[in-house]
């Protein structure tokens, strides 16, 4: 059998800086646990667009388009502000996540014991957390037609759409309760039912898809109001949830800085299945370029690292070896090494990009 495809695009800023972290652990996978990637690296965003004169080259997307997944690290800096928006460093993104349809988009957000004290929440609230957060990511209000600033009478109106076909609703409901069986088997879906047309929608058929394909799955619904208010009051409350593009937004923000450091943030965003049953998928750390700490070894690559682990989890079919990474970051933690973000007491010393993924690795 092929070994397992991979197209690593490092982009720019801190982006090469945390994927380099990651080739040691690609590396280390295939000495010790035979699992050998076919790797290919290309350019993406302003890295792409210094030399291609476009932030994500054809040929690029063409090959995003064979691999089994797509890991990538950050798109954009200063450099790149003043482009014309068409070749813009975040078009490349945007372009790889249209044209592979990616619906689906995954943000865990897990509290390491290590970083209990990290978060602004109280110890209890946030300790042994682990929930994720599916929105969906191709429709809804950020795209609805009509949209734009229109005048009437004497004054300027501007206007949203927000549209959702049921099929739309249905892909990413699944998207869900699949996700919901490997873990605490549990999804809470959230709209605003009560003050939306597609809000009543959303709720009626994400439940008809869980009736009629998912009822071994435990649902409940809620206003995605009152949902971001349970987040902060009791987040463990929850396994997954689902929700829309704009109220996932939000959602997924909220629940990511429950538990500390953009630094520590992966996440996933996935599309239809692929022939060999597996979602078209690209993996990428929540945070950006970084361009304040760029060049200086400061990145912490735990997003990166946490990234790959959800590639081995979702796209890989290697969900032992995707503990055996995470624990390999929460051991690393439980030691108190720490990159600069990570750093809560006077007196502690920070450790590299290259250090910190050299203890992973180690670990
Ligand atoms: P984008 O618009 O690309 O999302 P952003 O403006 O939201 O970018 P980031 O590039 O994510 O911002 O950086 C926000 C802040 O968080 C910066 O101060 C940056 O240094 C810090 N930061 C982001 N990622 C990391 C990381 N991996 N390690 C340490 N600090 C980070
Ligand atoms: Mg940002």
């Amino acid at each position: 059998m092929a070994n397992p495809s991979l197209l690593i695009l490092p982009g720019d800023g801190i982006g090469p800086e945390v994927m380099a972290e990651v080739r040691k652990i690609i590396d280390w996978f295939g000495a010790k646990r035979g699992l050998v990637f076919d790797v290919s690296e290309d350019l993406v965003g302003g890295a792409a667009y210094d030399v291609h004169g476009v932030p994500l080259a054809d040929a690029t997307m063409a090959k995003a388009q064979e691999v089994d997944a797509v890991l990538l690290g950050a798109v954009g800096g200063p450099k790149y502000d003043k482009l014309d928006f068409s070749v813009k460093p975040e078009r490349g993104l945007l372009r790889l996540r249209k044209e592979m349809d990616l619906y689906s988009n995954l943000r865990p957000a897990q509290c390491f014991d290590a970083l209990a004290d990290f978060s602004s929440l109280k110890k209890d609230i946030i300790a042994g957390l682990d929930i994720m957060i599916v929105r969906e990511l191709t429709s809804g209000v950020y795209f609805g037609e009509p949209r734009g600033i229109f005048t009437e009478g004497n004054e300027r109106v501007g206007i949203n759409t927000q549209r959702y076909t049921e099929s739309e609703i249905a892909r990413v409901a699944r998207s869900a309760f699949e996700l919901a069986r490997r873990r605490g088997n549990k999804v809470c879906s959230m709209e605003k039912a009560n003050v939306m047309e597609s809000g009543i929608l959303w709720r009626d058929v994400v439940q008809e898809v869980h009736d009629k394909e998912y009822p071994d799955v435990e649902l409940s619904h809620m206003y995605a109001d009152n949902g971001a208010m349970q987040l902060v009051r009791w987040p463990k409350q929850f396994d997954v949830i689902v929700t829309d593009n704009l109220f996932g937004d939000v959602l997924s923000d909220c629940a990511a800085m429950l538990t500390g450091s953009l630094g520590m943030l992966p996440s996933a965003s996935l599309g239809a299945p692929m022939a060999n049953g597996r979602p078209k998928a690209l993996y990428e750390p929540v945070h950006g370029s970084a361009p304040d700490i760029a060049g200086q070894g400061k990145a912490n690559p735990i997003a990166c690292v946490l990234s790959f682990a959800m590639a081995l989890r979702y796209s890989f079919d290697r969900g032992e070896d995707a503990d055996r990474l995470e624990k390999a970051v929460e051991k690393v933690l439980a030691d108190g090494v720490r990159t600069a973000d990570l750093m809560q007491n006077a007196g502690e010393t920070a450790v590299t990009t290259s250090q910190m993924g050299d203890a992973i690795v180690a670990a």
